[in-house]
């Protein structure tokens, strides 16, 4: 009898979890695929992936040509 309760619990955990992973791609969210931070390009303004830009002085940019 525990084990069916703990089944039971254990799908209920799950479905929630599922869930709540699916909604906010259901609703389409703003953020990037991999929630990634969107800088602007202190020359031109383009917005590009922190990871993608080039960081220099201080200042970020969209492109090595950007940068110097
Ligand atoms: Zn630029």
């Amino acid at each position: 009898m525990i084990k069916l309760i703990l089944v039971m619990l254990l799908g209920w955990a799950g479905f929630t979890l599922f869930k709540k992973y699916l909604k906010p791609t259901l609703n389409g969210t703003v953020k990037t695929e991999s929630g990634e931070k969107m800088v602007a390009c202190s020359v031109c303004e383009t917005h590009i992936p922190e990871s993608d830009a080039i960081i220099k002085n201080g200042k970020t940019f969209c492109s090595k040509e950007h940068s110097e």
